[in-house]
């Protein structure tokens, strides 16, 4: 490399932002460096990350006492102080306002009317950008992740629940009462199906999101053990060989799979369990029929995946892109690509720090 190259790869601006990632039974603090190159390239790194964790019944004093302490602890962490911070970041977990930052309210802890932005800026005096959570996430991966050049996609999370932001014509759209893209409560299940948050049953999450999977994993040990279902009969022998090859019978993996979270259903599928192997092709089918619904609306050029989940996106995918093309209307969707999310682990955060590096409100 020559000594000219070196210098134009130098950073020439650098911004630190404190990212608060508020979510339903844990909030993360952190500082948050975005490092600009003369050529426009954007770099990220993350320090003095702290976590506390929330309970259901926290309330408004609970969050806001965690907000402290966390903050208190990423600057102890860091050896920085405010003079470090240019501004603050901070993701809601539930309906927000981003143009008066309000946390306007949540179902699973009943938060609402928070200004959370007006008491953040009162307490620390800095400029202050607040989104609902998935909204964050998208403008995060359109700011400094895999979709930097792509003004139009669809970003869908899925952990405890699934959600859905839009990014169209390069600007987060949020729909009338900030209930745009809830790509989880898209029926995927006809007559019936598990019972969802929302009261309707059928729904994508209650389907394909964390506990639905676990649930459906279940179901299938139960009916491949009782071998009462016609089309189970086939995988049964393929379980009962693979719980040979681990040393457990028949009423192991039965008992085993009560227990079974996503993460280790995925294990598993990974070890050849036939029955978890299955059930995440079935979750790459649910969540690649929603994801048609979405592009055949939106017409985007991407579609991304995040959340706890995604984790395991090299098992569904392809289940998940057979049904999605089969599904789409391919004439004006031709270069359409479903990826993985480039914002990593830490893409709470990310979200916050992008809602104050680029704000849109
Ligand atoms: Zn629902």
């Amino acid at each position: 490399m020559k000594a000219g190259d070196k210098m134009s790869e130098k950073t020439t601006k650098k911004t630190t932002i404190l990212a608060l990632d508020l979510g339903g039974s844990k909030m993360l603090s952190a500082l948050v460096d975005v490092s600009e190159s003369a050529d426009g390239g954007r770099s990220t790194k993350l320090r003095g990350v702290a976590r506390r964790a929330l309970t259901q019944d926290a309330g408004r004093d609970g969050v806001w006492a965690a907000i402290l302490d966390a903050t208190a602890e990423t600057f102890g962490k860091t050896g920085e102080s405010w003079d470090a911070v240019d501004s603050i970041g901070a993701t809601i977990p539930g309906v927000a306002d981003p143009k008066r930052g309000y946390w306007v309210y949540a179902p699973f802890s009943g938060i609402a009317d928070f200004p959370l932005a007006d008491e953040l800026r009162a307490q620390f005096g800095k400029p202050v950008f607040a989104d609902n959570d998935v909204n964050a996430c998208a403008w995060a991966d359109k700011v400094f992740g895999v979709c930097q050049d792509v003004d139009n996609f669809v970003w869908i999370t899925i952990s405890n629940g699934i959600g859905g932001g839009l990014v169209l014509d390069g600007k987060v759209y949020a729909g009338k009462f900030s209930g745009a893209a809830e790509i989880g409560h898209f029926n995927v299940v006809e007559n019936g199906g598990a019972l969802c948050g929302c009261g309707n049953r059928g729904c994508l999450e209650a389907t394909a999101a964390g506990p639905g999977i676990a649930r459906r994993y279940r179901e299938l040990v139960k009916d491949v053990f009782d071998g009462i279902d016609a089309a189970s009969s086939g995988l049964r022998a393929d379980w009962l060989r693979y719980l040979e090859s681990t040393n457990a019978n028949a009423n192991a993996g039965l008992a085993l799979a009560q227990s079974a979270t996503a993460a280790s259903i995925a294990d598993e599928a990974r070890r050849g369990n036939p029955l978890a192997v299955e059930v995440y092709n079935a979750t790459g089918r649910y969540v690649g029929r929603a994801a048609s619904y979405a592009a055949n609306l939106v017409n985007p050029e991407k579609i991304v995946i995040g959340g706890g989940v995604a984790g395991s996106f090299d098992l569904f995918y392809p289940a998940l892109w057979e049904t999605f093309e089969r599904c789409l209307f391919k004439a004006t969707n031709k270069a359409l690509t479903v990826e993985k999310t480039g914002l990593g682990y830490e893409a709470g955060l990310m979200g916050a720090a992008s809602l104050a590096f680029a704000p849109y409100c």
